[in-house]
């Protein structure tokens, strides 16, 4: 006779809450992620805050996609990139982080909007397909196991594995650990910045495998200086990946960059 086993009741509890949260996604009107307004489909902001949205496009910087009012030619960097060229070889971004995309941006990073991952990486996907044409694996920055803790969910990660259904690319959200709790980046320094994230991250010995040789688009929320995208770039070349691109949703733009 064979034994049936029994689900153990966390298991059904946990099933119980994932059917509830699929009937309330069903029910509840989606809202604008920046002010609130109920909206109508998939989209995550309103039709009074679209247009407020400023959206990164050519020319920009070959490397970090700084953008430039002229067009200087598809291989031309910005000073800084020109100065420092980045370990990563091309950074893009969906639009500028400034006060407009900021309110979205923190409502899905601290206020339970998951439901907008989705609509956010259809623009990702849009803003990056040169990249993710060429791209053999997903990666997105990670978060400190207490952070996350705290946060239940990491929005980077969310992004990765809604891309990668979008583009149909393999995204490997636990390839990337950090090792270390680094205090906020708000606030501080390009030179502050590169110092709290050095050394934070790790490649997990198990997923080494999966990384050799490998193209990596590496996916956060917001590019600030590169600081924190850097040091994960440092980590992935060094565990074996052949090459690594970024892409983030914002990006914040200083005049003096170019
Ligand atoms: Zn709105
Ligand atoms: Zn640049």
């Amino acid at each position: 006779m064979s034994a049936v086993r029994k689900p153990s009741s966390s298991a059904v509890s946990n099933a119980i809450s994932r059917g509830v949260a699929a009937v309330a996604d069903l029910l509840l009107p989606r809202r604008c992620i920046s002010c609130g307004t109920v909206v109508e489909g998939e989209g995550a902001l309103c039709a009074s805050c679209w247009p407020d949205v400023r959206f990164l496009s050519q020319p920009h910087c070959a490397a970090c996609g700084f953008p430039f009012e002229f067009d200087h030619g598809a291989d031309a960097l910005c000073a800084a990139c020109y100065r420092d060229i980045p370990l990563y070889e091309r950074a893009r971004a969906v639009f500028r982080y400034d006060d407009a995309s900021r309110q979205a941006l923190l409502a899905f990073k601290h206020s339970d909007r998951t439901d907008v991952a989705p609509a956010f990486a259809g623009m990702m996907a849009q803003a990056g397909r040169e990249l993710l044409a060429e791209a053999d694996l997903i990666v997105p920055v990670p978060l400190h196991k207490r952070r996350l803790l705290a946060r239940r969910y990491n929005q980077s990660a969310l992004l990765a594995l809604a891309l990668s259904k979008i583009a149909g690319v393999i995204a490997a959200p636990d390839l990337l650990e950090r090792t270390r709790a680094t205090p906020s980046q708000g606030g501080l320094g390009a030179k502050a910045r590169e110092r709290n994230v050095a050394g934070a991250f790790a490649v997990r010995p198990k997923r080494k495998p999966q990384l050799a040789e490998r193209r990596v688009l590496l996916i956060d929320d917001v590019l600030t200086t590169g600081a924190t995208v850097s040091a994960c770039t440092k980590t992935l070349l060094r565990g074996g990946a052949r090459a690594v691109d970024v892409l983030t949703l914002a990006r914040v733009v200083r005049p003096a960059q170019e």
